[in-house]
């Protein structure tokens, strides 16, 4: 195919006339398709069903401990829970906390408990004149609206294939105070799909940051999220990096089981140093009294061990692969060669991220809507909402069905064309 830029004027327009046609005719079936926020599809939630009849009336529910999950008691999680958990997010079990159903939660608390208390007695955050954070940017919108909530400032570092860009993330950290934390979705990241290089990580373990209280915010969400069998990508484990160089207390990995078994009933965990972790409980023993224990026993009576949660984890990949693959083959057949965007194939994770030509990505949004299709808002992966080249879209393909993703796709790809020639004959 011949690049848009390549073609004459008059090609252009001719172009444009056939695809407004096209465009016409789609937007007349009236279709209503949503591909922007990263749900499992029902038939994922029913891969889970099984876990309703773990625990029934007659069930045994004392845990291993001999505690009984149905009272009181066991603030940071039932033993055999923080082993699933650990052997999850590849940490021993000593160094876990199990929270409640969301990791999103124990992010905002963590930024929270800095902001009121501090960090291992260090000044809280909130009696400081200034607060920064790093954002990775295309990145997870929610982190972002943490940091904006509590007034940190948010700077942005750009996203490369093999990580966040080190060097800026260096310079920041290792000179700048005031920069307390980075956010980081090292595996099949959101939205991009990328995964830390293991020199990214062991980069992340030798930094020297200016600020006591630094810490990394390594949100694990996709970390066993495989689309394929023969393709995974593979992370090395930062906690441990941390330790050997000297940093053991550097990073809080979060994680849940949201996008496992059941979003927004899973069960949540930290995995971080002891140091951490008693800093933490201080904080816990006045939050609460424990989390809900029985659906800790309902997940590892369900999965018993991480090898279950693997073969379920194939099952999810069964559903997803097809889907991703309808939205990458319809990119690649009608874009591919275009020169109008550019976007990467992730081995794993929730998402496919797609940069337009810089000025678009709002339009081909608003464009797509016309015709029934729902997107992420554009600027929605970067601090504020506002992406600089306004050029980033995140598409979610998880929740519609591959024949809904093929004909999303198509609106999809017909809004980036229009949209492109506008901005190519401006
Ligand atoms: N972290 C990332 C990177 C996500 O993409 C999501 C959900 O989309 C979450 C966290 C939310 O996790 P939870 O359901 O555990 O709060």
């Amino acid at each position: 195919m011949t690049p848009y830029k390549d073609l004459s004027r008059e090609e252009l327009l001719k172009e444009k006339e056939n695809l407004e046609q096209q465009f016409a005719e789609i937007k007349a079936k009236g279709l209503k398709l949503d591909m922007s926020r990263g749900k499992p599809s029902t038939a994922q939630l029913n891969l889970s069903m099984g876990m309703m009849d773990v625990l029934d009336s007659n069930a045994d529910l004392v845990c291993e401990e001999g505690v009984d999950c149905r009272n009181y008691g066991v603030l940071d999680g039932i033993k055999e829970a923080k082993e699933l958990l650990a052997d999850m997010t590849e940490v021993s079990p000593d160094n876990i906390i199990i929270y409640g159903n969301s990791s999103l939660n124990v992010m905002y608390d963590t930024v929270a408990r800095s902001m009121t208390h501090g960090v291992m007695g260090s000044t809280p955050w909130c009696k400081l004149d200034k607060v920064k954070f790093l954002c990775p940017v295309p990145g997870y919108d929610r982190h972002f609206k943490i940091t904006e909530h509590f007034g940190i400032e948010m700077i942005n570092i750009p996203m490369h294939e093999d990580g966040p860009d080190m060097d800026m993330v260096e310079e920041y950290v290792n000179n700048d105070p005031a920069v307390k934390g980075i956010w980081c979705v090292p595996k099949y990241s959101n939205p991009q799909g990328i995964t830390y290089s293991d020199e990214t990580v062991r980069r992340f373990a030798r930094l020297k940051p200016a600020a006591e209280d630094f810490r990394i915010y390594w949100d694990n969400a996709y970390g066993i999220h495989h689309l394929y069998e023969d393709k995974q990508d593979n992370l090395v484990e930062i906690l441990m990096e941390c330790k050997k160089e000297g940093n053991p207390d550097m990073v809080y990995k979060f994680c849940s089981t949201s996008k496992v078994s059941f979003p927004g009933s899973g069960v949540a965990a930290i995995g971080t140093s002891k140091a951490n972790i008693a800093d933490i409980k201080k904080q816990m023993t006045i939050q609460t009294i424990g989390h809900d224990k029985l659906n800790q026993l309902r997940h590892v009576r369900f999965f018993k061990d991480i090898h279950g949660m693997v073969l379920h984890m194939r099952k999810h990949a069964d559903i997803l692969r097809p889907k991703f693959e309808a939205v990458l083959s319809g990119l690649k057949n009608e874009l591919g060669g275009l020169e109008i965007g550019s976007w990467l194939e992730p081995r794993g994770g929730y998402f496919i991220s797609f940069d337009s030509l810089p000025g678009c990505a709002k339009a081909i949004v608003a464009k797509a809507k016309e015709a029934g299709v729902v997107m992420t808002d554009a600027g929605a992966t970067f601090p504020y909402g506002k992406d600089p080249q306004d050029s980033n879209i995140r598409i979610a393909p998880s929740y519609p069905t591959p024949e809904e993703l093929k004909t999303a796709t198509e609106i999809f790809v017909l809004s980036v064309k229009l949209v492109s020639i506008d901005k190519i004959l401006e």
